[in-house]
């Protein structure tokens, strides 16, 4: 199955300049979707993961069906003033301005094997603050993982060591 013919491309959204990549054709086709639980499955199991990470809000979709595959947690990452007890936040860069990330402050425990999940990596500032935060709270990442990369951005750079999969590239 060609996941790649169902990613469509939506120029200008939700800014003028943005080729804005549309996963919607994707998650309505069943086909399709059990495709990529089946992937990310085969991928993190036997490997202990205790949380997977889901960086709101299309991280959220992959994610928690991910944790239940895996016997693993879901954690929701969050913009701010949507988790309802204490939090830790992270701001991250964007071409224009700042954003933040928060993450309630007992999410993880010290020691802890997490994966983060979001539904792209653009320049990869998104899913480095949401990291930061997990390892703020001791968590090990495993890995980073996206359904598609945009690859000339260049947002693996901003990931550092950590390790990054993606299953689409461009
Ligand atoms: P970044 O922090 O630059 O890596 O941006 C990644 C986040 O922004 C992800 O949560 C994506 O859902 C969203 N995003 C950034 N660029 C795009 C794009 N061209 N198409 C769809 N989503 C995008």
């Amino acid at each position: 199955m060609e996941l790649e013919n169902l990613i469509r491309d939506v120029p200008d959204f939700p800014s003028p300049g943005i080729i804005f990549k549309d996963i919607t054709p994707l998650l309505s086709c069943p086909r399709a979707l059990n495709t990529v639980q089946e992937k990310l499955a085969d991928r993190y199991t036997d490997m202990n993961i205790d949380k997977i990470v889901g960086i709101e809000s299309r991280g959220f979709i992959f994610g928690a069906p991910l944790a239940r595959d895996l016997g693993a947690g879901f954690i929701p990452a969050r913009k701010p003033g949507k988790l309802p007890c204490k939090t830790i936040e992270r701001s991250y860069s964007l071409e224009y301005g700042t954003n933040k990330i928060c993450m309630h402050s007992d999410a993880i425990d010290s020691g802890e094997k997490v994966v983060v999940i979001d539904d792209l990596l653009a320049t990869g500032g998104t899913m480095a603050a949401t990291c930061n935060l997990v390892e703020q709270l001791g968590g090990v990442i495993v890995e980073t993982c996206t359904i598609i990369e945009l690859e000339f951005l260049k947002g693996r750079i901003n990931l550092e060591s950590r390790p990054f999969h993606t299953l689409i590239r461009y």
